[in-house]
């Protein structure tokens, strides 16, 4: 038996994060694209079996770039679901504790750090997701655009939130606005959920 990949249960209600995000978008999100990735992960992994087994060759060059493709959208997407929580229910508003100074060390203070992010967010070339990332050699906190699912960018450093622009995030609710998908994003950000995983990461 295969150790394969498996679409991860929302942590919420598909209506929970409405109206930033709506029952039908998340719900075709997390069904349908999210699934795909995990789907095209698994199709890869079984058919790379198959070719081991009998000894047949494959494309590696493009298998590599497939399987990095969604098994960088299956983990993104699980790490997007745990950033977002309802509005007033634990979504919104401003992060506390360590992760609070940490952006005040990194950036300045909240305002510009949402600024940084959201710009890096909106200007994301095509597909792709906006994140914020941890370094453990200087205790920074650092912005990157991931274009496509594309995680090799700044390797191995763990990613504390990110945010998904691909148009199939928010087309049914905003159309060709992502801007205005990006604000929304903030009433619905989990702060609580990346400041554990910025203390996790500092250990
Ligand atoms: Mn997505």
């Amino acid at each position: 038996m295969e150790n394969l990949y498996s679409l991860p249960k929302l942590p919420y209600k598909y209506d929970a994060l409405a109206p930033y995000i709506s029952e039908d978008q998340l719900t075709l999100h997390h069904t349908k694209h999210h699934q795909a990735y995990v789907t095209g992960a698994n199709a890869i992994i079984e058919k790379c079996s198959k070719a081991r087994k009998e000894k047949a060759d494959f494309d590696i060059k493009a298998t590599a770039k497939e399987l990095s493709f969604h098994i960088g959208g299956n983990r993104l997407h699980g790490l997007f679901w745990e950033n977002l929580a309802p509005a007033g229910a634990g979504g919104g508003g401003l992060p506390a504790g360590s992760l609070a100074s940490a952006i005040d060390a990194g950036f300045g203070d909240f305002d510009r750090f949402k600024k940084e992010f959201s710009t890096a967010a909106t200007g994301v070339e095509g597909s792709g997701w906006a994140a914020l990332s941890y370094c453990k050699e200087t205790g920074r906190l650092l912005i990157m655009q991931i274009e496509k699912h594309n995680l090799n960018v700044f390797p191995g450093y763990p990613i504390l939130m990110v945010l998904d622009v691909w148009e199939h995030a928010y087309y049914l609710d905003y159309r060709n606005d992502r801007g205005k998908f990006v604000e929304a994003f903030w009433s619905i950000v989990n702060w609580d959920s990346i400041g554990k995983r910025l203390a996790a990461v500092r250990h």
